[in-house]
């Protein structure tokens, strides 16, 4: 099963592909994680990349396809993945479907996680994201046992950079431009399912395993 994580930066895409990746054990699949840790470590990739992240605009369709290209072809996605960030543009989406073509596959599921912007700098500047492991938490609404350290390996949480409301901003424009056109896309392709975002994380959740089984 290929399913595809749709929605605003913030809509809480990674946290339901996480719950998704789980269950249906799918490997979970994010660009934005795999830049994260290209940064952490110190790579060309990561260098080029934090340039736009920072920015909170979105790196070169030509280094992301790259990246996740090469990452769905490792063998524990042979069966399936959970995309989250990714496509973010229609000239990845094309990317990606020609690429799924030429294996004789396609996407199943687009799933739209549809939050309107008005809960999305809330959203953003609650969000707290593990240093070591990337777990994301939400002081509010997925809050740790010790206020400040991750539940699953025990290091400090940090607020993104680019989670401040000055680039969560930028990013929302980006999104409305760029990314948001990928729903009539995958809308014309018949493989779009919307959900409501705003709900508990667990309703969500329920309402994505309906549409999936
Ligand atoms: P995205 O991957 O789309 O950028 P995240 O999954 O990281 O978004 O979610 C953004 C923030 O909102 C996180 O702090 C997360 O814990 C929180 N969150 C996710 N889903 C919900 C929800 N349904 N209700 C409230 N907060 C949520
Ligand atoms: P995310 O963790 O998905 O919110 O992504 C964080 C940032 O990484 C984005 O604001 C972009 O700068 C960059 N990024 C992640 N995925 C993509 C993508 N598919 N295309 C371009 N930029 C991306």
């Amino acid at each position: 099963m290929k399913i595809i994580m749709l929605g605003a930066p913030g809509a809480g895409k990674g946290t339901q592909a996480k719950m998704i990746s789980e269950k249906y054990g799918l490997p979970h699949v994010s660009t934005g994680d795999i830049f994260r840790a290209n940064i952490k470590n110190g790579t060309e990739l990561g260098k080029e990349a934090k340039k736009y992240m920072d920015q909170g605009q979105l790196v070169p369709d030509e280094l992301t396809v790259k990246i996740l290209l090469d990452r769905v072809a490792q063998p524990d996605c042979k069966n399936g993945y959970v995309l989250d960030g990714f496509p973010r543009t229609i000239p990845q989406a094309e990317v990606l479907d020609k690429a799924l073509t030429e294996l004789g596959d396609k996407v199943d599921f687009a799933i739209n996680v549809d939050v309107p912007d008005e809960n999305i700098i809330n959203r953003m500047s609650g969000r707290r994201a593990c240093v070591t492991c990337g777990a994301t938490y939400h002081v509010v609404y997925a809050p740790t046992k010790v206020e400040g350290v991750c539940d699953k390996c025990g290091s400090n949480l940090i607020l993104r950079d680019d989670d401040k409301p000055e680039t969560v901003k930028a990013r929302l424009e980006v999104y409305h431009k760029q990314t948001q056109p990928l729903i009539e896309y995958y809308d014309k392709k018949g493989v779009l399912k919307e959900v409501d975002g705003t709900v508990d994380m667990h309703e969500v959740f329920n309402s994505i395993v309906s549409i999936l089984s």
